[in-house]
């Protein structure tokens, strides 16, 4: 085997771990990748290192930013007394489209102890530590309206009403059918159900 066949390979391993690329379409980018002009695959592989060197998590919400304070949470306009409580970053954009104005903590998946996600593996503990402080009133369990993303809403509930008896707790159910994941929801639909929400029971 000839030592371009191995960068080859490891060139599909490596597309391969982003979580979206099935192993065909690794074997695309890894071909794409080569066919490129030299200086083309050099800007893309500079463009990949300075995004690399500049992706942090905001200390405070868990959404990825250039700063350790992301540009949502230094937002001296918003409503930081709402935290918005999504699974993955890619939920707050939709939110956003939504018209919400408050905050976002971001928990980095859902419970699912069949695959070993426990609390502790996701950003929840951060949340509560938020929470201390008193600034937050209300607390939006905007979590997927799927088994696992009701059951970590149910125990995040569950974990505020214990702790901190006084925050309000609401989720977005209004106008949003079971199964729901908050990603595929059209930005109307979700501001209905932001501004109808319930108190979450
Ligand atoms: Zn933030």
């Amino acid at each position: 085997m000839s030592n371009f066949y191995f960068c080859v390979e490891r060139l599909k391993e490596a597309f391969y771990t982003l979580p979206s690329v099935t192993p065909k379409f690794a074997a695309k980018l890894a071909s794409d990748f080569i066919k490129l002009p030299p200086e083309s695959r050099k800007k893309l592989l500079d463009e990949l290192r300075e995004a690399e060197g500049s992706i942090r998590v905001c200390s405070v919400c868990g959404n990825y930013s250039s700063e350790d304070v992301c540009d949502i949470c230094a937002d001296k306009e918003r409503d930081s007394s709402i935290v918005c409580v999504v699974e993955e970053v890619m939920d707050v954009s939709v939110v956003e489209d939504a018209g919400f104005n408050g905050t976002y903590h971001i928990l980095g998946g859902r419970i699912d102890p069949l695959n070993k996600i426990l609390p502790e593996n996701l950003n929840i503990e951060s949340l509560f530590k938020r929470l201390e402080s008193g600034a937050v009133k209300e607390v939006i369990l905007a979590t997927n309206l799927n088994r696992k993303g009701i059951a970590t809403a149910r125990y995040i509930y569950n974990e505020i009403a214990r702790r901190f008896g006084d925050i309000k707790i609401s989720h977005p159910a209004h106008g949003l059918s079971e199964g729901s994941e908050i990603i595929y929801v059209n930005a109307h639909t979700l501001k209905e159900a932001l501004e109808g929400r319930r108190s979450f029971e």
